[in-house]
């Protein structure tokens, strides 16, 4: 049966307008194609705050998308890793206006069908085009591994004793959340936003099913509390949820192509996906300008190895306690960049990822321990952990 259709004959149609379906609906109206893009809320601004490392962003990105940028963010295991490569916070507005979709059709709806020529939506009307590219983002995790963190938003001047302006904590893994060597392990990130606030966000990465908000409440608490920082407890918040195992979509022509998170870009150790997907817009665009599969061009055998490399590391991270990950990020810390870069974010550069990931393992100290990386012991060490009920009110940890 067909529907009203919606939108025209269309070159290319993106189902949803999160940041990576904005950036390819965006790119493809420049590169001159007609687009048609569908979001029940398109005019929205996407809830999280994203980040990324400065370099990653493609060139034609107004860097008016750039709210914060931090010159060399910090890492703490048992010392402090200063990384001399530039991170930056993007502005929600700032990133959504240098996307600007005023050549695009926007159709404010929600797709129920969605096929390689074909999307059909909610309400029964229809959208036909030459290319369907579904960047509807990904499905709560379940019991798989999982991105969780909880940020709290703290104003500048209150957050001076850990975060002053200009630096950043990428990863601070000191021992001051509260959780023992035996629980699992959660570090925390902090940085400015450029907007007179800083966001201290206790994060887990690699865990099945995750970390609950109220456990990482604690954790953030207790580390702000550590450095003397009191919270009143009413300032604003973030959590996060979200699967970093995403498999990367097969090659093939005639069929809807994935992209972003639900294409597969999700990187499965940092839990990052924005800047990748933005940098590769334009690569999938060129294949479909020239008539060939976008998947291919997305995901040469390079880049399925890395991203099969990096779901091997994944599984490690989700299996160590405190004391392992310190041993594991002071040895990864010191790897070279080009190394560091392979694992952290480049989409294809298979021989400096696998050296770091074996460089890695082979520096990790004690001996043993490298067995819990490679998955030889304690494979399922966090499994079924048992959270409890949240165990703090809000701000008792300081009081
Ligand atoms: C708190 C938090 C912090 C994060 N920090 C970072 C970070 O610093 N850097 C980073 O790279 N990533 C970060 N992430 C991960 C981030 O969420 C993803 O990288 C990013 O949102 C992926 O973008 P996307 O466009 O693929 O999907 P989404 O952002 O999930 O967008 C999906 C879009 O599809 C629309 N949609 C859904 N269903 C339908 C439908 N049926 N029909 C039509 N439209 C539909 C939705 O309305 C939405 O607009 C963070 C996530 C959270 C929660």
């Amino acid at each position: 049966m067909s529907g009203r259709e919606v939108g025209g004959a269309a070159d290319v149609c993106v189902v949803g307008l999160g940041p990576t379906g904005r950036a390819l609906a965006h790119r493809a109206a420049v590169a001159g194609m007609r687009v048609v893009a569908v979001d029940p809320r398109p005019d929205r601004l996407w809830g999280p705050t994203y980040s990324c490392w400065v370099d990653e962003l493609p060139k034609w990105l107004d860097h008016g998308a750039i709210a914060s940028r931090i010159e060399a963010p910090v890492v703490w295991t048992d010392a402090e890793h200063r990384i001399q490569r530039p991170y930056c916070v993007l502005s929600k507005q700032g990133l959504r206006d240098a996307l600007p979709l005023d050549d695009a059709r926007v159709v404010t709806g929600r797709a129920r069908t969605v096929e390689a020529h074909r999307v059909e939506l909610a309400d029964g009307s229809e959208v036909r085009a030459a290319t369907v590219f579904d960047t509807r983002g990904q499905a709560a995790p379940g019991s798989r591994r999982t991105a969780s963190a909880h940020g709290i938003f703290v104003d500048e001047d209150t957050a001076a004793p850990m975060v002053r302006p200009g630096e950043g904590l990428l990863l601070d893994w000191r021992p001051e959340n509260g959780a023992g060597p035996d629980e699992p392990p959660s570090f925390l990130y902090a940085v400015p936003l450029g907007d007179g606030t800083v966001i201290f966000e206790e994060t887990s990465l690699g865990l099945r099913g995750g970390m609950p908000q109220h456990e990482l409440r604690r954790r953030t608490v207790n580390r702000l509390a550590a450095h003397g920082i009191r919270l009143r407890g009413d300032e604003p918040t973030e959590a996060a949820h979200y699967p970093l195992d995403a498999a990367v979509p097969k090659a093939g022509r005639g069929q809807v192509i994935p992209f972003g998170s639900r294409g597969g870009m999700m990187h499965p150790i940092t839990g990052y996906c924005v800047a990748d997907s933005l940098a590769l817009v334009d690569t999938a665009l060129e294949a479909v300008a020239r008539g060939a599969d976008p998947i291919e061009a997305l995901w040469p055998w390079q880049a399925r190895a890395v991203h099969w490399m990096r779901m091997r590391g994944v599984y490690g991270l989700g299996r160590l306690t405190t004391p392992q990950s310190l041993a594991m990020f002071d040895a990864f810390f010191t790897r070279p960049p080009r190394q560091q870069r392979a694992l952290l974010s480049a989409h294809d550069d298979y021989t400096a990822l696998g050296t770091a990931l074996f460089m890695t393992v082979a520096t990790t100290w004690p001996f043993r321990w490298r067995y819990d990386l490679v998955g030889w012991t304690n494979r399922n060490r966090w499994v079924d952990w048992d959270y409890g009920l949240p165990r703090l009110p809000e701000t008792s940890a300081h009081n």
